[in-house]
């Protein structure tokens, strides 16, 4: 059995979704699974939508606008009573949204649970769109929603996977479809709670949805179908000469997709280790390309590093004092802190000297922890055997990543010695035990040309050394 997973671009429209069938027709030799994510930048717009309402207007232009694209999709893909009754589902998921917005816009409030329900109109929209073309080509399949079978808790937006529920749901649900010569197409991105209140697994998480789904299953393989070739040495945005790696490491692919290459969800490999399901990725437009596949081992990069990533837009939070190294239990009340709220911490870099400790979180997850910080902390402030808590903003932090970087002498020096050259400032360094990869963070204005220097010194663009066949 195969798992394939559409990403937004590839059921973003007419023809790309076009191209899904042609996909899952071409190898319907295989038992299949479809995975979903909704239409390319809907989430964003359903987000939105919900922001708006809660400033207390109806986001009717935008809801209208959805309607519209499901519709002319639907109408464009699928005839008949396929067509028909694909038309109908829609329309009741666009009223059902309508009338929670409406809610919301009453309320004027938006909590993170609301914005969970909003956000799931998106794949659960795109399962009747697709599922609806594929009938209308022959190939019996039909839209499964994920709620019934993925359980989380309940930290919403980003709620965590109940593995062993999940997996007996999955397969209880999924293989009697499978083996009765169905295809599910499943909604990505979502699940929902022990009492079925509506959650999503973070964002860009349908690639996590494929693998928990080719885990309880025992697929043979999962398929990421994308908008690039697969997993490149650097982000295409930001890199021209960015070649495909042909092979990673699930290891190498956490790393990188950790450190914000954004072509897979970091939890995708999760699952998909256990039972060393491999992972490919593939380019739904260019089917023809071999695309990057993600296995337990794979061959080291000359000079041990195969790509480089970036995140931006992070702050530095330094809790600083010069009895940090004789008060041990402030790591522990620090980390208890970070852990309560469910902050994001990057990255962490402490000096050998123990003066000072500094936490590296995402922008929107910044005021929060500082403010939580700065209360745990408030009477070593007041006394002075800790400094005020403060914060760097406009941060970014670029990753060297690849698996034969351990014991591969002078990647370091390589690195900083190309910027010491070109004059960018690093602020802070981290390196992980595992020596998979170097961190290190430098003002986001500096990205672009760190991420672009450093590819280059390591030859991994077009020119470069580095055959990956
Ligand atoms: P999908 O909607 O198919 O899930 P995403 O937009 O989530 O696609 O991920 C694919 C995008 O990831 C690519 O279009 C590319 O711009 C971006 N990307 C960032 N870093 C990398 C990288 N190292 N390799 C490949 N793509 C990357
Ligand atoms: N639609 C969701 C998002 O935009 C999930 C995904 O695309 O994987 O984040
Ligand atoms: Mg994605």
């Amino acid at each position: 059995m195969i798992v394939m997973k559409f990403g937004g671009t590839s059921v973003g429209g007419v023809e790309a979704i076009r191209q899904v069938v042609e996909i899952v027709a071409k190898y319907r030799e295989h038992d299949t699974v479809v995975v979903l994510s909704a239409m390319s930048k809907v989430t964003d717009a359903l987000r939105d939508m919900a922001a708006q309402a809660c400033e207390g207007t109806e986001p009717t232009a935008s809801l209208s606008a959805l309607r519209k694209r499901h519709d002319e999709t639907i109408r464009a893909l699928a005839d008949g009573e396929e067509r028909k009754q694909a038309l109908e589902v829609c329309a009741g998921l666009i009223d059902e949204l309508s009338g929670i917005l409406h809610g919301i816009t009453l309320l004027r409030e938006l909590s993170p649970r609301s914005v969970d329900l909003v956000s799931s109109f998106g794949e659960r929209l795109s399962v009747v769109v697709v599922s609806a073309a594929l009938r209308s080509a022959g190939l019996s399949s039909l839209p499964v929603d994920a709620r019934e079978y993925v359980k989380t808790n309940e930290r919403y937006t980003e709620a965590e996977v109940n593995f062993a529920e999940t997996d007996r749901r999955l397969s209880a649900g999924l293989a009697p479809m499978v083996s009765g010569g169905q295809i599910p197409i499943v909604t990505g991105f979502i699940g929902s709670t022990d009492e079925g209140v509506t959650t999503t697994l973070g964002r860009g998480a349908s690639d996590y949805t494929a693998s928990l789904v080719a885990s309880a299953l025992q697929a043979e393989e999962v398929w990421i179908w994308t908008d690039v070739d697969g997993a490149m040495t650097a982000d295409p945005r930001i890199v021209e000469d960015a070649r495909v790696l042909k092979e990673i490491s699930y290891l190498e692919a956490s790393e990188m997709s950790y450190f914000g290459a954004k072509v897979l969800h970091p939890m995708t490999m999760l699952p998909a280790v256990k039972q060393e399901i491999p992972i490919r990725i593939r380019n739904t437009f260019r089917t023809e390309h071999g695309g990057t596949l993600i296995t337990s081992r794979t061959r080291s990069a000359p000079l041990g590093v195969k790509a480089v990533t970036s995140i931006d837009r992070l702050c530095l939070i330094m809790v600083e004092g010069t009895n940090l190294s004789r008060t041990p239990d402030t790591h522990a009340r620090l980390f208890k802190t970070t852990a309560d709220r469910k902050t994001q911490v990057v990255m962490i870099t402490q000096a050998s000297s123990e003066h000072d400790i500094c936490l590296v979180v995402g922008e929107g997850d910044s005021p929060g922890t500082v403010k939580a910080l700065k209360e745990e902390f408030r009477h070593e402030v007041a006394e002075g055997s800790l400094e005020e808590i403060s914060v760097q903003s406009d941060l970014a932090v670029v990753a060297v990543v690849g698996g034969g970087m351990k014991g591969t002498p002078g990647i370091a020096a390589r690195t900083f010695g190309i910027l010491g050259e070109h004059g960018i400032n690093i602020i802070a360094i981290a390196q992980g035990s595992s020596e998979l990869n170097i961190s290190f963070i430098i003002g986001r204005d500096d990205l672009r040309k760190t991420v672009q220097l450093v590819h280059a010194s390591f030859g991994l663009g077009g020119d470069g050394d580095f055959e990956h066949d």
